[in-house]
């Protein structure tokens, strides 16, 4: 969509020690370096402790770092978690908030999720933030009232202006590390929808620019068909970014 950029995220979690992050890191690298990818953004996200060596090995690259999770408060009394500004000092410029496994291991609610936000918006982080119903609701036929409800409580506090540092990420919990897809018409149905709820709140022009990532099992083999919808921007991907060959050939099938 000429409006908006398309992205290619990849969610390491907690997977790729140091050598494993130098590894994968020069063979994205080298992969990006024989794509003509001018309108496609590449991100990254590796655990914690292999960011600042991710951004020291993607500088003079178009591969960018993001964290997958970072702590709302300033600084503080809280151990074992690490702060938006932390995140900023390293060169780190974007951060995954809500995703789906933060919420169901860690307890993250749309409320602690509208903190996070705030707090990464406050220093200048721009936010991929996640979100997506589970099978028991589309199975209820409630998968539009529970997105709907998660966009709404964790970011219609904010002005329109916000919007220009958020990234939406829709990824359906029964379709991460599952294996199964949602199916490109349900991907661009929903994501209609979620940019449909933008526009009503924060008018088209606001809408129309912000990216939807589709997330859950996108492979080599799907990807193309996905990323063909009007309403899909991109991808988050989670196994299919620890390969090389498979992220680069997502990469690529836009
Ligand atoms: C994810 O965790 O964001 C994800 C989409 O995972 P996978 O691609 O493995 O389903």
């Amino acid at each position: 969509n000429i409006m908006r950029k398309n992205i290619v995220a990849g969610n390491w979690k907690m997977n790729n020690d140091l050598k494993a992050t130098k590894k994968l890191v020069k063979k994205i690298r080298k992969s990006l370096k024989k794509s003509d990818l001018k309108d496609t953004r590449v991100i990254i996200a590796p655990t914690f402790v292999n960011l600042a060596t991710a951004v020291k090995r993607s500088k003079k690259s178009k591969l960018e770092v993001a964290a997958q999770n970072m702590h709302q408060a300033k600084n503080g009394a809280f151990t074992g978690e690490v702060s938006a500004e932390m995140l900023r000092s390293i060169g780190v410029k974007t951060v995954i908030l809500g995703h789906s496994e933060r919420r169901a291991y860690f307890g993250e609610t749309d409320e602690l999720l509208a903190e996070k936000v705030n707090a990464a918006l406050a220093n200048k982080l721009e936010v991929i933030f996640c979100f997506g119903e589970e099978l028991a609701d589309r199975k209820a036929g409630k998968e539009e009232a529970v997105v709907e409800s998660q966009i709404k409580n964790a970011l219609f506090h904010l002005e329109a202006e916000a919007f220009k540092k958020i990234v939406l990420a829709y990824e359906p919990v029964w379709a991460i590390g599952t294996g199964e897809t949602a199916s490109p018409e349900q991907a661009q149905d929903m994501h209609a929808f979620i940019r449909k709820t933008l526009a009503d709140k924060y008018g088209s022009d606001v809408a129309n620019s912000v990216s939807i990532l589709y997330g859950g099992s996108v492979k080599p083999a799907n990807a193309k068909e996905i990323f063909s919808k009007p309403d899909v921007d991109g991808g988050l991907i989670g196994g299919a970014a620890l390969k090389a060959e498979d992220f680069s050939a997502i990469i690529n099938a836009f």
